[in-house]
């Protein structure tokens, strides 16, 4: 196994768990890749960024249980919204059946006019009616569907952006319309239950200490800070993987689960040349993210996390109340003897290409404005620290036509499998296109072995009325 991300992780336990021996290389000092967590030099641990999971995640949510994690997951039911005069709206699902549930909070949503609501239940009820997939979205933006469906100003800037660009890291012109829409029918419309957010209540390296031991019960081994140079294919087989010190790692087959510019550097020639099956992968974009993180000097936020309308910020958390620690600092203990109270909060901005060329000091100044807009005990309250992690490649973008260029995991290399969010899962680039592509790549190596066995979970299943209209679809497909 090449990489300890998601997908090398869920990948490796998978295999372990079906009693193969393991053995995982990871270039850094930890595991978690992408999604994964620091010590600053103050003692402070800190995320990369926060990461959410969704309760339509149910691969997410299968490893999580593998690795022994679960319970550090919390899932919250109630979505909190503010607008630029701080007015909060909350959505949450009511007892009507699917796709209906969430209707009565929608409703009373301050921040859109009657004008932008029907136009907005009109494009969901259309993708509901349709099963998830309506006609006439390939290869257009969502952007182009929501023009189509006649969406107002208000609706697309204060509605549809607002959840989209956070959950798929993408700006709507340069979303393909299947992800934009999927991301509504299978986390509001398909299920009672899909939308609800989950959130570590740890650091997220914790989230993975019982994969090591997963692993090493079957008498494998994670071994960190081991990059691997180059992959080696002698006959159209997997030969070995290079080391970055020289050696060689021999293997009975191998997966590959490194980010899909890695895999470019270290694949040999005929796999990466003109005509390779992984020559598509130049024309993937990636795409920014960064995150903001503020330590207060006392509490300045009630709400466990906020989503912010008509401003640069799209998330706040409240990473006190999440993780039930008072300060993240070294002094945290201390602070907690003299019975202080602060607060660290950590801000999110998807597709954040505006912010690549501006300082760190001036994304602290603007964030700083936007949390006085909504949260207005921030005026008065003392910045004991802040800083910025702006994480230029943190996605590939899902732009329009994008799957084209996913590989699957079998290249045609025997022995040889790829995992990674990139790959040819049907996904965004999530924590769940991650453990999904983990799982296909241990079926692929399983089956490869005469030894079939299945991981990949079902979707959370459809509801109510979008059960019907589901089924409808299904047996309507050629
Ligand atoms: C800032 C940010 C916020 C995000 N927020 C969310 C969110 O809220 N919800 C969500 O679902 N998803 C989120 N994502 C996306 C999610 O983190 C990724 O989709 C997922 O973690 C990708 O996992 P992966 O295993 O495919 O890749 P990676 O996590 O990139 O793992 C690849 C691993 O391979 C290792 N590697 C690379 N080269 C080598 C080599 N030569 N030898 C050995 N090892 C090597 C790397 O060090 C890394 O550990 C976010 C991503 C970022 C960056």
């Amino acid at each position: 196994m090449i990489g300890g991300g998601l997908a090398g992780l869920s990948s490796a336990v998978a295999l372990a768990d079906a009693g193969l021996q393991v053995r995982l290389f990871e270039k850094r000092p930890h595991l978690g890749g992408r999604a994964t967590s620091y010590t600053l030099p103050d003692g402070s641990e800190v995320d990369n960024c926060q990461h959410v999971t969704l309760g339509c995640c149910t691969n997410l949510a299968d490893f999580y249980r593998r690795a022994g994690a679960d319970s550090k997951i919390r899932f919250y039911d109630r979505l909190y919204f503010v607008d630029r005069q701080g007015r909060r709206s909350t959505i949450q699902a009511s007892a009507l059946p699917p796709p209906l549930h969430m209707a009565p909070s929608f409703l009373f949503l301050g921040a859109l006019s009657l004008t932008d609501k029907r136009a907005i239940a009109k494009a969901l009820l259309a993708i509901a009616w349709a099963g998830g997939s309506p006609a006439d979205t390939t290869g257009i933006s969502m952007l182009e569907w929501l023009r189509r469906m006649k969406q107002t100003t208000g609706a697309i800037e204060r509605f549809w952006r607002v959840v989209l660009v956070s959950a798929l890291d993408e700006e709507l012109d340069r979303t393909d319309a299947h992800y934009g829409i999927d991301v509504f029918w299978k986390a509001f419309l398909g299920s009672r239950g899909g939308y609800r957010v989950g959130i570590p209540l740890v650091p997220l390296a914790d989230l993975y200490e019982g994969c090591r031991k997963a692993i090493a019960r079957r008498g494998g081994d994670v071994k960190l800070r081991a990059g691997v140079r180059d992959i080696r294919i002698c006959d159209g087989r997997f030969a070995c993987a290079v080391m970055e010190d020289g050696s060689e790692a021999l293997a009975d087959f191998c997966v590959v689960a490194v980010p899909h510019e890695q895999l470019l550097g270290m694949a040999p020639k005929e796999l990466r040349g003109d005509g390779g099956p992984l020559d598509g992968l130049r024309q993937m974009r990636t795409t920014p993210i960064t995150g903001v993180h503020f330590w207060f000097d006392r509490q300045v936020m009630t709400e466990p996390f906020l989503t912010l309308l008509d401003h640069t910020t799209q998330w706040v958390f409240n990473k006190t109340m999440l993780t039930g620690v008072e300060s993240n600092g070294g002094g945290a203990a201390s602070q907690l003897r003299e019975g202080r109270r602060t607060q660290y909060l950590q801000l999110v901005i998807s597709a954040s290409y505006d912010l690549l060329s501006r300082s760190r000091q001036e994304i602290i100044d603007l964030c700083r404005r936007e949390l006085q807009d909504v949260l207005p005990t921030t005026r008065d309250a003392k910045i004991e620290k802040a800083t910025v992690i702006k994480e230029v490649h943190a996605t590939f973008s899902p732009e329009p036509g994008v799957d084209r260029w996913r590989p699957a995991q079998d290249i045609g290399v025997e022995n040889l499998y790829l995992a990674g969010d990139w790959t040819r899962t049907g996904w965004p680039a999530t924590m769940e296109g991650a453990v999904r592509s983990g799982y296909m790549a241990a079926e692929a190596a399983l089956a490869g072995l005469g030894r079939p066995q299945k991981f990949l979970q079902p979707d959370l299943p459809f509801e109510g009325l979008s059960r019907h209209w589901a089924d409808r679809a299904a047996s309507s497909r050629p």
